[in-house]
């Protein structure tokens, strides 16, 4: 797995015309070695592949990332990387620009200043999974849906968003996550028109509608879904903003399929909430990639006109934002395939009245 992951790499070092890449940003170091610290980074030349850590991760890096050699450095980590460059005799060097900062760009460019170093972008060697990769999503989005199914059984008017995140985090710990995917958002009543609204002290309240956004990791995977349910009997209004956010998630999903653009797809579920007169409220794309990070690519979005291929995986999540009323998010995760995807998220998405 490694290998094929070290073999692709090397594909990409050869069409931008670089003898080595430096990998600094963590999914792409546990991408391409296994090592899962918090801490180093990867020299990957066309023969050699070496993993510079510290003191407390050489036991953990000799034991994950067999196919590496593990160089242990002190207090000057770029001044070893750069030993090892000179026996390279490279002339030009990949750096994540993306990911290192000013700073760090810096030192890099003084240890290294014998070589060329230019920017490159790995993560889209991360965008189409491989089994094990979509076996590790799928349990990471069962914990979710498992969470999510004993959550809804204890929400009532007089908890706060703070003890329904609480418990989803606690629920999704106990089976195997190994931390929430980001911070758990429970948005609930007019907090809702909030789309990234963090769980606060709001007390819930008969009627209200209640968005939650969560995910579980596991074993380095995201999961992200999110559900929209109400406390107590809906009203008509909830009724119609909900079946309009339905009805776009539903046809988004139907249109995703590898070789349709991220664009088109986004349209589709747009064009619905458009439709019906709610296209100002949804203000944010239909979807982002999920895998050892949370946000990746591919967008589904206005502004990606690329292909969706086999194997990525992607979210569907609309929603219809109402400011001082509410909002609407549904929310699940699919794997693209040519015939078209499957859905991994399995809870239930029609309105749930928790009376
Ligand atoms: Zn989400
Ligand atoms: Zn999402």
């Amino acid at each position: 797995m490694i290998q094929q992951r070290l073999a692709s790499l090397r594909k990409l070092m050869a069409t931008h015309s670089l003898d080595a890449v430096v990998v600094t940003k963590p999914e792409n170091r546990r991408y391409f070695s296994g090592f899962t610290g918090s801490s180093g980074l990867l020299l990957i030349g066309e023969q050699i592949q070496t993993l510079f850590t510290d003191f407390r991760y050489i036991e953990q890096a000799t034991k994950q990332s067999p196919e590496y050699q593990i160089v242990r450095h002190g207090t000057a980590m770029f001044d070893k990387l750069a030993d090892t460059v000179k026996k390279l005799e490279a002339v030009r060097i990949g750096f994540e620009s993306d990911f290192i900062t000013w700073d760090t760009y810096h030192k890099l460019a003084t240890c290294l200043s014998m070589v060329e170093l230019r920017p490159v972008n790995l993560d889209a060697l991360r965008v189409i999974k491989d089994q094990a990769e979509l076996s590790l999503l799928h349990q990471a989005v069962e914990i979710a849906d498992v969470a999510f199914n004993h959550v809804v059984t204890i929400i009532r008017p007089g908890i706060t968003e703070l003890e329904i995140a609480l418990e989803l985090e606690y629920q999704m710990r106990k089976l195997g996550s190994e931390k929430p995917a980001f911070d758990t958002i429970v948005a609930s009543g007019y907090r809702g028109a909030l789309p990234h609204g963090q769980a606060s002290a709001k007390i819930i309240e008969v009627g209200d509608f209640i968005t939650m956004d969560f995910g579980a990791v596991y074993q380095g995977y995201h999961s992200d879904m999110t559900r929209t349910v109400v406390a107590g009997k809906a009203t008509s209004k909830q009724h119609e903003i909900y079946n309009i956010v339905q009805a776009a998630q539903l046809a988004g999903i139907k249109a995703v399929a590898a070789g349709k653009t991220g664009k088109e797809i986004d349209q589709v579920a747009r064009k619905i909430i458009a439709d019906a007169g709610y296209g100002e409220y949804f203000g944010h794309a239909l979807g982002h990639g999920v895998g050892l990070a949370i946000h990746e690519e591919p967008r589904l979005s206005t502004i990606n006109d690329s292909e969706l291929a086999s194997g990525m995986v992607v979210s569907v999540e609309p929603g219809i934002y109402l400011p001082e009323w509410g909002g609407v998010r549904i929310e699940d995760l699919v794997v693209v395939s040519a015939a078209g995807c499957t859905v991994l998220t399995t809870s239930n998405k029609n309105l749930i009245e928790l009376t």
